[in-house]
C-alpha cells in the first residue's frame, strides 16, 4: 500500500520523515488531526524491523491520541513520533537533532515520553524546542504524570462501581491490580485509603512485597489474576491481556485499569465482554490522566487543576457506558463515537473566520 493510501485510510493530515546521518537519526512524526488543537503524543524509540512497520505504528498510535484527547475534553489533537533505532544506544545529539525537527513544525506537533524514552531524553529535546512536555521540573516541565493517571483510573473505577452496584463507593469492594508500577502502586494507595480490599499481581517479587507492606492484601499469582474473585480487575501492566483465552475465566463484573490497549482485538474482545455482561472502561478513556497532566503543563495551569480534571473521568466513563447501552455498542465503539462527535462539533464551530487570529 502506498504511504498516501495508508494516510488516507486512517485520515491523517501530515507525515514527516526526519533524517540526520551525522547523529544516526531516522524518525517519523505523524500528525493525525489538529482539529481540536496542536497534535500531542509521545516519542517512541524502537528498533522496527523495517520502515513500513514504523510508518504503520506511528499512524496507528497518532490516531489513538486524537481520540484520547477528544474524549478527555482537551484542546489538543493527536500526534505521535517514532525514532527508529536501538533503545540501548542513546545520545544527546540524537534527541537534540530530533528536537530541531519538532521545532521546525512550529507547534503543530508537541512531543512527550513514550516507550524507551525518558524524562532525561525530554530534557535533551527541550534544549532545541519549546514543543515538548514531560521533561523534569528543573528543565521547565512538570515531571511524572503517573499520580494523575492513577487518580483518573480511581475515579473511572468509581464510575463503573456506580453503574454495576448503584453506588460509587470503593469501601468494602475488592480490586485486583495487575502491575504495581508507577501507576498501579499509586492506584493501590488511593484505593486502600478509600477502604478497598486489594488483590496484588506483579511479576516483580520486590514490588509485590512493597505493596503488601504498605496495603496488606493478598497476592494472586500469574494467571490467577483473571479468575480472581473480586469486584474489579484493574490491568495496569501491559497490553493485550484481555483476550479470547482470558475472558471466559473472568469473574469480576468490571474491568477498569490503566494499561494501554488492554483488548487483544478491540472488536472481538469488546463483543465477548459485552456478551459476558462485563463492564469494560475503555483504556484510553480511563487512563487519560497522564494526558490531562501534560495539557496542564502546556497551558500553565496548576497541577491541582489537573487532579480535578482527572477526577472528571468519573463522568466521562459513566457517559460512555450509557451511550454504549443506549446504542447497543461496545464501550470502545461508544467512546470512539463520543470522540468523533466532539471533533465534528468543534470543527463546525471553527468555520467562522476570526480576523485577528
Ligand atoms: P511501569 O513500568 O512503572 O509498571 C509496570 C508494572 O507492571 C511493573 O511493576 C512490572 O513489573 C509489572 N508487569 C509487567 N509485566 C507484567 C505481567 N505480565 N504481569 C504482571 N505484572 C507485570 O509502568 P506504568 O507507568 O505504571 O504504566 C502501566 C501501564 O499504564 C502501561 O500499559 C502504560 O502504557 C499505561 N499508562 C501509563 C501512564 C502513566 O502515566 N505512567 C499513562 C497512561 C497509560
Amino acid at each position: 500500500m502506498s504511504v498516501f493510501s495508508e494516510m488516507a485510510e486512517l485520515d491523517h493530515e501530515q507525515l514527516v520523515f526526519c533524517r540526520n546521518d551525522d547523529v544516526g537519526l531516522r524518525a517519523i512524526i505523524a500528525i493525525h488531526s489538529t482539529a481540536l488543537g496542536p497534535s500531542l503524543g509521545g516519542c517512541r524509540l524502537y528498533n522496527y524491523a523495517n520502515d513500513a512497520d514504523a510508518v504503520r505504528d506511528v499512524l496507528r498510535l497518532s490516531r489513538g491520541m486524537t481520540y484520547k484527547a477528544a474524549v478527555a475534553g482537551l484542546d489538543l489533537g493527536g500526534g505521535k513520533s517514532v525514532i527508529i533505532g536501538d533503545p540501548s544506544i542513546k545520545s544527546e545529539e540524537l534527541f537534540r537533532a530530533f528536537g530541531r525537527f519538532v521545532e521546525s513544525l512550529g507547534g503543530r506537533y508537541i512531543t512527550a515520553e513514550d516507550m524507551n524514552t525518558t524524562v532525561e531524553d525530554m530534557n535533551r529535546i527541550r534544549r532545541e524546542t519549546q514543543y515538548v512536555t514531560g521533561s523534569s521540573a528543573y528543565a521547565g516541565g512538570s515531571g511524572d504524570p503517573s499520580p494523575v493517571t492513577a487518580w483518573g483510573v480511581f475515579h473511572g473505577i468509581r464510575a463503573c462501581l456506580e453503574v454495576v452496584y448503584g453506588l460509587p463507593d470503593v469501601r468494602g469492594r475488592t480490586v485486583a491490580i495487575q502491575g504495581l508500577g508507577a501507576v498501579g502502586m499509586q492506584l493501590a494507595r488511593y484505593l486502600f485509603d478509600a477502604g478497598a480490599r486489594l488483590l496484588l499481581n506483579d511479576i516483580s517479587e520486590r514490588r509485590l512485597a512493597e505493596a503488601q507492606d504498605a496495603f496488606g492484601g493478598e497476592v494472586v499469582d500469574g494467571d490467577e489474576f483473571y479468575s480472581a474473585a473480586c469486584d474489579v480487575l484493574a490491568p495496569c501492566a501491559i497490553g493485550g491481556t484481555i483476550n479470547a483465552a482470558t475472558i471466559p475465566r473472568i469473574r469480576a463484573p468490571i474491568i477498569a485499569g490503566a494499561a494501554n490497549n488492554q483488548l487483544d482485538d478491540e472488536d472481538r474482545d469488546g463483543a465477548l465482554l459485552e456478551q459476558a455482561g462485563i463492564v469494560f472502561a475503555p483504556d484510553y478513556v480511563i487512563n487519560a490522566g497522564g494526558l490531562i497532566h501534560v495539557a496542564a503543563e502546556l497551558h500553565g495551569t496548576p497541577q491541582g487543576r489537573a487532579m480535578k480534571d482527572a477526577a472528571s473521568i468519573f463522568d466521562t466513563v459513566k457517559r460512555i457506558i450509557n451511550v454504549s447501552r443506549a446504542k447497543g455498542m461496545t464501550t470502545t465503539a461508544a467512546s470512539n463515537r463520543v470522540a468523533e462527535e466532539r471533533i465534528d462539533a468543534v470543527s463546525r464551530l471553527r468555520r467562522l473566520h476570526l480576523p485577528h487570529r
